[in-house]
């Protein structure tokens, strides 16, 4: 690596599967690389370079797990991993900002409530998706999240009728998950569509769906819009939040006793609803203009390249990595952890670079969830996607590439704990990343 006068600098915006990967693979490929690190103690300062991981939360979370962790307090407790528990992350070269980004520009990001913006000269954006609370999460620190948690967790216990509105993989699993874990209560399910879970999957697998969710007793309302709404608002969250508008997830999606009119004319009476429609892009934080005639967001997300870099020819150094990206149709925390890994390894490959050397950085293969529906890239996409249903904990359906593991045989194929170890092995806690060659 060349030694510069300054240090180049890394910001990292988002560290949740994308951010945090991206983070260490920067580590292991700027930080541990003297011949005899082993990742039992912390790597040395490189003045070289400073990487700033930014996020409005000081913690991952395992979103995988968030409707079960919704009907199930133990589990739902366990789904918060603090940064402070990764050794790794409290590096000198490392700093964590815990804070809101308002703004992304060509040159700097800027925060809420802070007049200091974060210039940087290789950013990646890995700010996902926004969903309202609960499961988008609004809290930013564990304690807030674990008393959130505990308030949804009793209005589902205190709750006798409880409907979803959205059947698509968030709606069905919670569903599925709270007729498990409450097989007294009345679970309905309202969906726009004839059959749930929209994008690239067979009508096979849907029907899978619709079984299993019959199969737990979950009243299923399918082909209705939900046209008139009336409820309590439910206030989990104290007060409107000033960014609201640009973290949907600070917006609770919860009602309570509401009357709810279908476009059939039907009415449903409910102790509590949650509304999972969709999830909303991070582009109204975006501000990068395109240099080119196409936009920089594309319906699915910011137009990578397979190096995971802004397709436009202005931004080499800005990366877009995880379900910001338009990389995959349908949204993974796997592709998501794969593409911030790429990410890191491509900038490492930039800052050492020597200069004019030429660099050949590694492009990402195109994932099993992509679908059909993305122009951009040069492979072409697969029809079908990739995607592992949960329903409740004895329960699965898996849709892989053009076909259907049906359920019998996908309710042995899933983790029973959503994830959750694997996720948090990969994160390295109380200890320092290495990667498969230094541990061979
Ligand atoms: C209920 C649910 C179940 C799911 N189940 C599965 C599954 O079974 N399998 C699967 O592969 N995928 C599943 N997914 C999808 C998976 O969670 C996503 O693909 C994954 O979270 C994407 O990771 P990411 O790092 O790109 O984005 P995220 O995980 O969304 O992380 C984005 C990060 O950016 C931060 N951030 C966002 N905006 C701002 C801002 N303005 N300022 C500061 N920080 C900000 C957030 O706090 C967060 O830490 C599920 C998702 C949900 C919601």
């Amino acid at each position: 690596m060349q030694i510069v006068s300054k240090p180049i600098n890394i910001v990292i915006a988002g560290g949740n599967y994308a951010g945090l990967s991206a983070a260490k693979n920067l580590y292991i490929k700027l930080l541990a690389t003297n011949p005899d690190y082993d990742g039992t103690k912390q790597a040395p300062p490189n003045p070289n370079v400073k990487i700033t991981l930014i996020d409005r939360r000081n913690g991952f979370i395992h979103y995988l797990g968030m409707t079960r962790g919704i009907s199930q307090p133990e589990y739902g407790s366990k789904l918060w991993l603090p940064y402070s528990d990764l050794p790794w992350l409290q590096h000198s070269s490392i700093a964590v900002k815990k804070n809101i980004i308002s703004r992304i520009t060509p040159t700097h990001v800027e925060l809420a409530d802070d007049d200091e913006h974060v210039a940087f000269d290789y950013l990646v954006i890995a700010l996902g998706q926004s969903r309202n609370a609960p499961i988008g999460v609004a809290s930013s620190t564990k304690a807030e999240y674990l008393e959130a948690m505990s308030k949804y967790q009793t209005s589902v216990k205190n709750s006798q009728s409880i409907v979803v509105v959205g059947g698509g993989a968030v709606g069905t699993e919670l569903v599925a998950d709270i007729k498990s874990d409450y097989p007294q209560k009345d679970v309905t399910l309202i969906h726009s569509r004839d059959l749930p879970i929209p994008g690239p999957f067979m009508d096979e697998f849907r029907h899978h769906v619709v079984d299993i969710l019959h199969s737990l007793g979950v009243n299923t309302v399918f082909g209705e819009r939900v046209i008139d709404e009336a409820s309590e608002l439910e206030s989990f969250s104290s007060q409107p939040h000033k960014y609201a508008g640009i973290v949907p997830e600070l917006v609770d999606s919860i009602k309570r006793n509401a009357t709810i009119t279908t476009s059939s004319g039907r009415v449903f009476q409910a102790d509590l609803v949650f509304n999972t429609l969709g999830a909303k892009t991070k582009a109204p934080l975006v501000d990068l203009p395109s240099s080119t005639d196409a936009p920089i967001f594309s319906p699915t997300g910011i137009r990578v390249t397979d190096s995971m870099q802004i397709n436009d020819p202005k931004y080499p150094n800005i990366f877009a990595v995880g379900d910001v990206c338009n990389r995959d149709l349908v949204k993974l925390a796997g592709a998501a952890a794969s593409t911030g890994g790429l990410a890191g390894i491509n900038i490492a490959k930039l800052v050492s670079a020597l200069s004019g050397e030429q660099v050949e950085l590694d492009v990402s293969s195109r994932g099993r969830g992509r679908g059909r529906g993305e122009k951009d890239g040069q492979r072409s996409a697969p029809l079908y996607g990739h995607m592992k249903l949960v329903l409740g904990e004895y329960n699965a359906v898996i849709h892989k590439g053009d076909g259907v593991i049906p359920p019998e045989v996908a309710k042995t194929m899933v983790a029973p704990d959503m994830k959750l170890g694997k996720a948090l092995k990969q994160m390295f806690i109380g200890t320092f990343p290495v990667n498969r060659k230094q541990r061979d």
